[in-house]
């Protein structure tokens, strides 16, 4: 489960951003083409806050759906996995969301 080091990483950027004081809310941004799964980065979240500034504060989650950006024709595709064919036929792809990991928001008493 690679989740639990990503949400140790966050914990340890939102609480060096806090600068010791205590967080309300995290927003984070994960792509669907990721291969994070939320609901683990809730659970450790839950366990790598305990004790920090972060103990008790609300986690929220934003997915960000895939998409690929042809490369022949220019048309942008919807993904559900981080590869595709393109209504043109072309299998050449560009990722152009889908794989973020962000913190978008941090909340601060
Ligand atoms: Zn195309």
């Amino acid at each position: 489960m690679h989740e639990l080091g990503i949400t140790q990483n966050i914990v340890a950027i939102v609480s060096e951003h806090a600068q010791g004081a205590k967080v309300q809310r995290v927003l984070l941004e994960i792509g669907k083409l990721s291969a994070i799964m939320p609901d683990a980065v809730r659970f450790c979240f839950d366990v790598c806050s305990q004790g920090t500034v972060l103990a008790g504060a609300k986690l929220e989650i934003v997915e960000i759906p895939g998409l690929g950006k042809c490369c022949q024709c220019g048309a942008e595709i919807p993904l559900e996995q981080p590869f595709g064919r393109c209504y043109c036929g072309s299998t050449q792809l560009d990722l152009i969301a889908g794989e973020e990991l962000k913190i978008k928001e941090i909340e601060i008493e």
